[in-house]
């Protein structure tokens, strides 16, 4: 990963190297790169990647279907994808995709649209303004790991499986291993499609709504205020009360890289005035009510609030760490599930409260010109 910027590094390091120190699990033979389709109304789908903490992490996608164009929230992880998800819009009409957009910065959801784009060139790809900015900075850069690592990866989990110990010791699970099994299924197809990754360009901003006229049917794009970044968007289709979310709604564990707690847990109190049949998460599954948002709220006001009060005691990060209780948070997340566990340790639990201690002590949770931390 030469030349990777500490941040961009700690991040993937949390995503790739955690995944590759845990491992991945289905139920199916899919690759890690399929969607299951669901119909939410007439010419609305949603595609989302069955058991969503798989590696390697991909947002889920949605289409709708006017009368003059076709919109995509989020349209493609990785460039298989991307494939996909154009090849599953010609299947549904012969309309052009005419509008794109972007929930926000994460590549993981944006970085094999131009899979989409080969096809549907002619497409206007909206972003909140913060996002297009993020794209390019330091944040944002990636380097594919070299073969020397995608080497040691794969025997820390071979190992891992045929010793059944992790490499710091701890015992691997049998939770753990259908996810460890699966990174080793794909490892060759996920990391040809890690190297195919390209960044999006937004042709489109916005600051605060925009809305998609596509004919019959109107997508409301909005930014409630900072969340899982500084330029999350919702998708909102208020006659069909279908809502998208990007990252601001993900299942079963929410991730806390740079994000914003406090303000999160607003912008989640607004999406629950809207009125809705449908909730597509970030990743994970369709939800149907709001018992999940809830959950988010109370998680994040719970950090918000202990992580402030213990740095305003004057505690060290580790201290602040140390000195909170998750008992009433952890275990609605995991069930007591040690792969849960592991994820919500890896992606919350620590991204999140150095987070929010960095905007306890006056910073920015999320530097999109980081000081290099090697
Ligand atoms: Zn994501």
């Amino acid at each position: 990963m030469t030349g990777m910027p500490g941040a961009a590094r700690r991040r993937w390091a949390a995503f790739g190297a955690g995944a590759a120190l845990m491992i991945a699990g289905g139920a199916r033979a899919a690759d890690p790169f399929e969607f299951e389709w669901t119909q939410l109304d007439k010419g609305v789908w949603a595609g989302v990647r069955p058991i969503s903490y798989n590696s390697p992490p991909t947002g889920n996608a949605l289409i709708v279907i006017g009368k003059k164009g076709v919109f995509l929230f989020d349209p493609a992880g990785t460039p298989l994808v991307g494939e996909r998800v154009a090849a599953k819009v010609a299947e549904l009409t012969s309309l052009p995709v005419t509008h794109i957009a972007i929930s926000h910065w994460h590549g993981d959801h944006s970085m094999g649209m131009h899979k989409v784009l080969e096809k549907y060139p002619d497409a206007e790809i909206i972003a909140h303004e913060f996002t297009a900015r993020a794209i390019l900075s330091p944040l944002n850069a990636f380097t594919p790991p070299t073969d020397e690592e995608n080497r040691t990866t794969r025997e820390r989990i071979e190992t891992a499986l045929k010793t059944g110990k992790r490499s710091n010791g701890e015992p691997v699970a049998p939770q753990m291993r259908p996810y460890y099994e699966n990174i080793l299924e794909h490892f060759d197809l996920v990391n040809a499609e890690i190297r195919g990754l390209k960044p999006a360009t937004p042709t489109k901003t916005f600051a605060e709504a925009y809305t998609v006229n596509l004919g019959g049917r109107q997508v409301e794009l909005r930014h409630m205020g900072p969340g899982n970044t500084n330029g999350d968007i919702i998708a909102y289709l208020p006659k069909e009360k279908i809502l998208a979310t990007g990252d601001v709604v993900v299942r079963p564990t929410p991730y806390g890289f740079y994000s914003h707690p406090r303000s999160w847990a607003s912008v989640l109190g607004q999406l629950r005035t809207l009125p809705t049949t449908a909730i597509a998460p970030g990743h994970g599954e369709i939800l149907r009510d709001a018992a999940y948002l809830d959950l988010l709220i109370d998680a994040l006001t719970f950090v918000a609030d202990e992580v402030d009060r213990l740095a305003a005691e004057g505690k060290s990060l580790d201290e602040v760490r140390a000195g909170l209780d998750w008992t009433q948070i952890e275990p609605r997340f995991t069930g007591g599930d040690p792969l849960l566990a592991l994820f919500f340790d890896g992606w919350f639990k620590t991204p999140i409260v150095e987070a929010q201690y960095k905007i306890a002590k006056g910073g920015d949770s999320e530097d999109l010109d980081p000081p290099p931390a090697d």
